[in-house]
């Protein structure tokens, strides 16, 4: 059998701890058997960025805006205890913060659902993604208390030095607290852009909800950037595609993604989407089941796995012992990142390759055999638990008779 060509690099940036190890596997024993990997190397492990002060991370970021496509392994961000561990001259910022800030993305992520693993809302039954909008909000705030006879004021002063003012609250009977939050048109605008992409992508609806009806102008400009763009920029090619945007207050937005059976985007503010996101993935059951994927709004896409580099499993697997982590969502961000290099390349090859590795790996749990995280979820009764490496080996004996 010969091997599957890919025309354009693909960008790949390796890792830090147990998912770098989990990396090299997975290449030597389900990728590079089927396909002639053509990537163009990002040694993004905290030694590598420490040792070209983290340059690495920027040009990896670059590539991925010449090459359109990249896939990426859990890396550490720095904290006090890494300092001493790996020697390093500064806590470098984390990758992932320094990369969306190069391509200006939006994360969207998706839990991979499989027979046996029941999320706890039971109608579930197809993918949630949520998309988080990340920039400003309370994650830019300013914030003051405020003593008992103050009074608050919102300030703008224009570029000619003309004031506007507006009474936040006079302080006349307590002491209190204030707090001054900003988002930019253009952002906004960036974030609708990719989720209404992404939309036409999976061809899936794309959910949107704000609190309007109490903020008339803050959140309210959302939902006018949303509605603008979508009438002008993607209504047709929605109808065409028989995918609709629906925008909701979060209230009931809430309350539908409750009764709803998934298979939606749903887009939202920064704090909505910090927040549901980690409701969502737990519900659907296991963070080592959840891709995630950087979209920009000009159509480039990095894709990697939510979890971090599981330093726990690592430490046990330096002093031997074995490990059972769960490679699904890795492995998840390679077959994402093939099947879009495929699209992109027009080579149908390389995306029926990708299409038959996800199923392999889905097979291989329903059939019983899982990692350690699994085994305790799922419901199956034949199930098997099996160390990290057995477990991409099972993968691969689905995949043998899947290519052949
Ligand atoms: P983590 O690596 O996600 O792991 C937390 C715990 O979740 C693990 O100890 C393990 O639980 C479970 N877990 C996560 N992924 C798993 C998998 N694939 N298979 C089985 N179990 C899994 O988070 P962390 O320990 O807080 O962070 C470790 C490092 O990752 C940090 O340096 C952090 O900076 C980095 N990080 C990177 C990214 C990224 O690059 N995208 C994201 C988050 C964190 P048990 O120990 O109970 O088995
Ligand atoms: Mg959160």
């Amino acid at each position: 059998m010969s091997k599957i060509k890919m025309t354009t690099p693909l960008v790949e940036m390796d890792g830090d701890e147990m998912t770098r190890i989990l990396w090299k596997w997975i290449k030597e024993i389900l990728l590079e058997p089927y396909v002639e990997l053509n990537t163009e190397y990002y040694d993004l492990g905290l030694e590598h960025r420490e040792k070209t002060k983290d340059k690495v991370t920027f040009d990896s970021a670059e590539a991925t805006k010449k090459y359109g496509v990249a896939v990426k392994c859990a890396t550490i961000t720095p904290n006090a205890a890494r300092m001493p561990e790996y020697n390093l001259t500064e806590m470098w910022k984390s990758p992932n913060g320094t990369i969306r800030a190069i391509l200006d993305g939006t994360v969207f992520r998706t839990p991979i659902i499989v027979k046996g693993i029941e999320p706890y809302i039971p109608t579930w039954t197809k993918p949630i993604t949520i998309a988080r909008h990340a920039y400003g909000d309370v994650y830019k705030n300013t914030e003051l208390r405020v003593q008992k006879g103050s009074k608050a004021e919102l300030v703008v002063t224009d570029k000619d030095g003309n004031e506007t003012r507006e009474l936040i609250h006079d302080f006349t009977n307590s002491d209190g607290i204030i707090q001054g939050l900003h988002n930019l048109d253009n952002s906004i605008a960036g974030f609708a852009r990719a989720c209404l992409n992404y939309g036409l992508d999976l061809k899936q609806d794309v959910w949107f909800a704000t609190k309007d009806t109490i903020s008339k102008k803050y959140d309210h400009r959302f939902k006018d950037i949303f509605q603008e763009i979508y009438d002008n920029e993607y209504k047709e090619k929605y109808e065409a595609a028989g995918i609709e945007y629906f925008y909701t207050l979060i209230d009931d937005a809430v309350a539908r993604v409750i009764r709803s059976n998934g298979g939606y985007i749903w887009a939202c503010k920064n704090y909505d989407g910090d927040v549901m996101s980690d409701m969502v993935s737990t519900a659907y059951g296991s963070l080592a089941m959840m891709t995630s994927v950087l979209v920009s709004p000009d159509g480039i896409y990095e894709y990697e796995a939510a979890h971090g580099t599981v330093q726990r499993h690592y430490y046990k697997y330096l002093k031997g012992e074995e490990t059972s982590t769960n490679s699904v969502a890795t492995i998840f961000a390679w077959s994402g990142a093939l099947r879009k290099r495929g699209e992109l390349d027009s080579t149908p090859e390389l995306c029926e390759f990708a299409d038959k590795l996800e199923k392999a790996t889905i097979q291989t749990i329903e059939e019983g055999v899982m990692t350690g995280d699994l085994y305790m979820l799922s419901k199956l009764e034949n199930k098997k638990k099996v160390d990290s490496k057995t477990f991409l080996e099972e993968i691969n004996k689905r995949l043998e008779a899947l290519v052949k």
